[in-house]
This record gives C-alpha cells, sequence and structure tokens, in this order.
C-alpha cells in the first residue's frame, strides 16, 4: 500500500507519477483523466479550523483504488480526530471517512474494479490481506488496519485514495448523495444486530445522533422491538418516526430503572458518560444475549459489577466498523429495506461550520459535505 501520509501536503501541483515499483509494471494504472493536482481541506493542528490546500498524494500504488469524492458524511470520530480527543491523531491530517464517488484511477494489480465505477470509503482504507484475520475475512480486526484519517489521507478532498479490498461497489439503488454515512456509522450500528440480534429481539438504542438513528433504522427493518433512549426531547417523536416503539430519556434513571430485565441487546452509541449500572440493569437474563454492546468512544471506563453479570448471565462488548464484506452485505439490506440515514448537507467550502454543528449536538442526524472543488 502507498496511501500513508508520510509528508506534509504541499502546495506545489506535480505531474502524474508512475505506478509504484511493486507494480507489475507490464500492466499500467488506468485513469480516467490526469489530474495534476489533488485539493483537500488539511487540519495542520488539533481544534485549527480546516483549511483548503493542494495535496501530492504521490505515486498510485499498485494495489490501490483512488476515487474523485463526491460527497462525504461527518461522522464524531472527524470531530474526535481533529480535536485529538483519542491521542491518536496525526498533523497535518485531512478528515473524512464516509466517502461515495467514482473511482478515477486503478492501480494494476487491483481486483474487480473499474475506472467510473460508483463506490464508497469508510473508516478503514486498507490492510494487509495476510493476517490471520484478513484471511479468515475479519479484515477490520487486522493489526495493521489503516484508519481513512489517523496517518492516512480521508475525503475532504478531491480524491481519496484506498486498497482495492476497501472500496466497495454501492447498489445502484443506493441514493448516491446520502449512502456515504452508512460507510462508517451505517456498518458501525448494523455489525452488532448482524452478530447478536434476532427478528424477535427486544432491542435498545443509546444516542439517537448520526449512528444511533441509522441503528434504530436498521433495528426496526430487521423486526426487532426498539427502544431508543435519547437525551433530547426534542428527538423524542422523530425517534419514532424513524421506527422506535418507544422513547426513553438516557438521563432519567428512575425511568431507565423501569426497565430492569427488559432487553435482548443495548447498543450504545454515546461519548459521554451515563447512569451505566442502571442500563446494564435493563438487560435481560436470557442467554446468551443480555449484552450491552459499545460502539460509542466513551473515555471514561465503564464501570461493571461482576454479580450484575453473572447471575443475569449478561455480556458487554465492543466493535470497530465491520468488514468490507459485511459492508456490502449492510448496503444490500440498506437498499432492499429502504433505510438511508437522514442528512443535512453542507457545501464542502462550509466544512468548519459544518464541524461546528455537530459539535453544538444540533446535527439532525448525519451532516454530509458536498465537493464543491
Ligand atoms: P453524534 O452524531 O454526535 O451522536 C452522539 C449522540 O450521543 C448524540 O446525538 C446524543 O444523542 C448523545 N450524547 C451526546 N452528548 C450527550 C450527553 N451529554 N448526554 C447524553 N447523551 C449525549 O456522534 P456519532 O457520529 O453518532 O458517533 C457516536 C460515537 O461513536 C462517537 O464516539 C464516535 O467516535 C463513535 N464511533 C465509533 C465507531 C466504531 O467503529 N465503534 C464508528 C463510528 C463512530 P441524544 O441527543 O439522543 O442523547
Ligand atoms: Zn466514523
Amino acid at each position: 500500500m502507498n496511501t500513508t501520509l508520510a509528508q506534509e501536503p504541499v502546495n506545489k501541483p506535480k505531474q502524474p507519477q508512475p505506478v509504484s515499483a511493486s507494480a507489475d509494471q507490464s500492466r499500467p494504472s488506468f485513469r480516467s483523466e490526469v489530474v495534476t493536482s489533488h485539493k483537500a481541506w488539511v487540519a495542520r493542528a488539533a481544534k485549527q479550523p480546516m483549511v483548503l490546500e493542494t495535496v501530492d498524494l504521490g505515486p498510485l500504488g499498485a494495489e490501490d483504488v483512488e476515487v474523485a469524492v463526491e460527497h462525504s458524511g461527518l461522522c464524531h470520530s472527524d470531530l474526535s480526530v481533529l480535536n485529538n480527543d483519542w491521542g491518536i491523531s496525526q498533523y497535518p491530517a485531512i478528515l473524512g471517512h464516509e466517502v461515495t464517488g467514482r473511482i478515477s484511477a486503478i492501480g494494476p494489480n487491483t481486483k474487480g474494479l473499474a475506472v467510473g465505477q460508483r463506490v464508497g470509503v469508510g473508516w478503514f482504507s486498507g490492510s494487509d490481506m495476510h493476517c490471520r484475520q484478513c484471511m479468515s475475512g475479519n479484515h477490520h480486526l487486522c493489526p495493521q488496519a489503516q484508519a481513512t484519517i489517523i496517518g492516512h489521507r480521508g475525503g475532504f478532498a478531491t480524491h481519496i485514495r484506498a486498497h482495492w479490498a476497501w472500496t466497495i461497489p454501492l447498489p445502484e439503488k443506493l441514493n448516491f448523495a446520502d449512502a456515504g454515512p452508512l460507510l462508517c456509522g451505517g456498518i458501525t450500528v448494523f455489525s452488532p444486530l448482524a452478530m447478536y440480534a434476532k427478528p424477535t429481539d427486544r432491542v435498545g438504542i443509546i444516542g439517537i445522533g448520526g449512528l444511533g438513528h441509522m441503528a434504530v433504522k436498521f433495528a426496526a427493518a430487521y423486526g426487532c422491538e426498539v427502544t431508543a433512549f435519547t437525551s433530547s426531547e426534542s428527538k423524542f417523536d422523530e425517534a419514532k418516526g424513524f421506527g422506535a416503539n418507544h422513547v426513553v430519556s438516557s438521563k432519567d434513571s428512575a425511568a431507565i430503572k423501569k426497565l430492569g430485565g427488559s432487553f435482548d441487546l443495548l447498543i450504545s452509541t454515546v461519548n459521554v458518560k451515563l447512569d451505566w449500572d442502571a442500563m446494564i440493569g435493563t438487560l435481560a437474563p436470557n442467554g446468551p444475549n443480555g449484552r450491552l454492546h459499545v460502539v460509542g468512544a466513551v473515555l471514561e471506563p465503564i464501570p461493571i459489577a461482576a454479580f450484575s453479570l453473572i447471575l443475569q448471565q449478561r455480556s458487554v462488548s465492543g466493535s470497530p466498523t465491520g468488514s468490507p464484506v459485511a459492508i456490502e452485505t449492510m448496503l444490500d439490506f440498506a437498499s432492499r429495506h429502504n433505510v438511508v440515514p437522514q442528512t443535512e448537507h453542507f457545501p464542502m467550502r462550509k466544512i468548519n461550520e459544518a464541524f461546528a454543528r455537530l459539535e453544538s449536538g444540533k446535527a439532525r442526524y448525519r451532516i454530509v459535505l458536498d465537493a464543491d472543488f
């Protein structure tokens, strides 16, 4: 792979380069147009506004695909990386990992993709393709998995690059402009449903933001009885519109305690501390379920009393997005059941306003930036 952000973006446009040395030189790379400069919104340091720069992406790796970005969703993880909330950000950073666009170039060793094809790129844009996890189809658990926006250039840009296996074809039926959020947020909440839920289950979704509202839609389409937990009263009615059968305040410990022993599966999408004891108490004594599944990146530890797990045979788990095949399966399910994220579109030049809106908690429910270079 040759897609890492090793150098700072430079402002000097460069001529297109030949494919990297590892490429099979007997097959040229293919490109729909000659791109002499790529542009991107670049964060030069933590918590700083992003600025538009010309970027040198260098030679296209032999196994890599270049995508001309059309839309890119704004996930809370973009905000957390911008602010270095997790302490793992690398600057300069180009954020954006819910990308839809058309392939503009392919390296000579790519498989199954063609220039002009509609594709998406999510949280990961590469993995080593030979470890036990990759070889067993769990590429998202690869120790070398390349996060799209950490040490790699993301999708708030004219172009993004990814390994061919992580460049996901989009079903024709899917709304192109609104499909981006499925590539990270969508798969992140679909995966635990696919892994753990049955259509007869009672499922609780905690936090009705970008991920949470898609989780409600997926769980309802799956056939589950869905309870939405939200801290925002203004979201009560809309959560029902997304398919929730019940809505409960995520801050009302008394109301949560009344639901003791109710749920087969809880999916938490929040990145804040809640009354975890009360939440875990809502899980049914119902092996193998009775599970709190955490996808929201809350930094404070979640306290768990051993007896709360032991006596009721409950579990606590977590997961990072999903494998390429899981993403394709989710996109197929979404297009079949018409699961579409509810979005607010901003032109990409308003990227800093869009980040501020997400940070304010006002986004309803996923912001998507439209490329306007
Ligand atoms: P988001 O749109 O900002 O939604 C987060 C939701 O959390 C908010 O809408 C809000 O829901 C709730 N919340 C926020 N502050 C709260 C507070 N003080 N008290 C109670 N609830 C609060 O974010 P997102 O894009 O959905 O991402 C959610 C989390 O998942 C982030 O931490 C993100 O980094 C993480 N993530 C993880 C993965 C993974 O692979 N595991 C993938 C993508 C994202 P209500 O208004 O309904 O309370
Ligand atoms: Zn994300």
